[in-house]
């Protein structure tokens, strides 16, 4: 039977998957198809490719930086060069901003190259035996001595409620959503633009694809993302109106760049229900050696992939000071 099951490729989970495998067996499982959670990359076709999550990886906590510098000195991520502007279209952001050379999700890749892994596994229900756990998906039940969770809070609480501490069953930890349009311009290619952070009536960030240099497309890509307010009212019904809300969004990025809608194609867009949390814990990460169950998560700590990173850390230190006993 397998030490530690991990569930999710995210950060937080292929951070701790890494961190664990150094000392015990260890199997990751995701519900999706691929690896990375909120830091996944939509590939359409060759040389359509869009990071409809995460959009750069930048860092206030030093171990993170020198974390994500090792990363750059390995070239598994890149410095993502260009005009990066602010709501006012001029004032250039001049911090730092790494990305995947090739996706967002490869510093995921890096860290659990060598780990087993289960894609399109959802696991709907978790069983604690005496001595083990017992995942269930739809078509298996899978079983390993100790478990990992690494959802977002409200999927974490859904799948553990009757196994959580009572105090931190009780937080309130409303996770934010957000939607994210992904379009194909015909030509395009001399707009000077990184990216811009704009206050539109729908859209909150626009990002172009092709100014972080990993392929060559005649077509420039954006990713736009959706402000608060629109995700919120849209997160539950966009997939019945898709189009209607693709072409709002579509319109409104070719009236702020003034470019000619007719020359715009959509190519996707995506809902995420549980972007980000505007709430910090009290905790860093969760572990109950009596019953072997860890969880971590950016929502823990804050809202990005530094803080997902920060919690899996948190929690291997927890699990190392008070190892279970089998
Ligand atoms: C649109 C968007 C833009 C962002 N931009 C940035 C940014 O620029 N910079 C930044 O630092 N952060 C950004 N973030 C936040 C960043 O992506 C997250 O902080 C980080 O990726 C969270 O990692 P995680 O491992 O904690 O969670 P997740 O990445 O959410 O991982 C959880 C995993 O669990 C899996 N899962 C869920 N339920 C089940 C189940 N029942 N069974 C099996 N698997 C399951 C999911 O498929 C997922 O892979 C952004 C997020 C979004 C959504």
């Amino acid at each position: 039977m397998i030490d530690y099951c991990i569930l999710g490729s995210g950060i937080s989970g292929s951070t701790i998957a890494n961190l664990l495998s150094k000392s015990y067996s260890v199997e990751i499982i995701d519900k999706a198809r691929g690896i990375g959670g909120r830091c996944s990359s939509k590939k359409f076709i060759k040389n359509l490719n869009f990071d409809h999550g995460l959009q750069y990886f930048s860092s206030k906590n030093y171990k993170f930086a020198r974390f994500l510098k090792k990363l750059e000195k390995n070239k598994i991520l890149k410095e993502w060069s260009g005009y990066h502007l602010d709501f006012t279209f001029k004032k250039k952001i001049s911090y730092s901003k790494l990305i995947g050379k090739k996706g967002n999700n490869d510093l995921n890749k890096f860290l659990i190259s060598k780990i087993r892994k289960k894609f399109s596994t959802e696991i709907i229900k978790i069983t604690n035996q005496k001595n083990y756990w017992e995942l269930h998906s739809k078509f298996k039940t899978i079983r390993s001595k100790n478990l990992i969770i690494t959802f977002p809070f409200p999927q974490t609480k859904k799948i553990a409620k009757s196994y959580l501490k009572k105090n931190f069953n009780n937080m309130k930890i409303n996770m934010v959503p957000n939607i994210t349009l992904m379009i194909s311009q015909k030509g395009g290619n001399d707009i000077p633009i990184s990216s811009i952070k704009v206050k539109g009536k729908y859209i909150s960030w626009i990002a172009n694809e092709n100014s972080k240099k990993r392929f060559f497309n005649k077509r420039t890509l954006w990713t736009v993302q959706a402000n608060e307010k629109f995700s919120k009212n849209i997160i539950n019904t966009f997939k019945k109106k898709r189009n209607y809300f693709s072409n709002l969004m579509m319109r409104e990025l070719a009236q702020l760049l003034n470019i000619n809608n007719k020359n715009l194609k959509v190519f996707g867009i995506h809902g995420w229900k549980y972007s980000y949390s505007n709430f910090k814990t009290s905790y860093e990460s969760y572990w109950d050696k009596n019953i072997r169950l860890g969880i971590c998560g950016d929502w823990f700590i804050g809202a990005k992939a530094e803080h997902a990173w920060l919690s899996a850390h948190s929690l291997f230190k927890k699990i190392k000071k008070n190892p279970p006993k089998n």
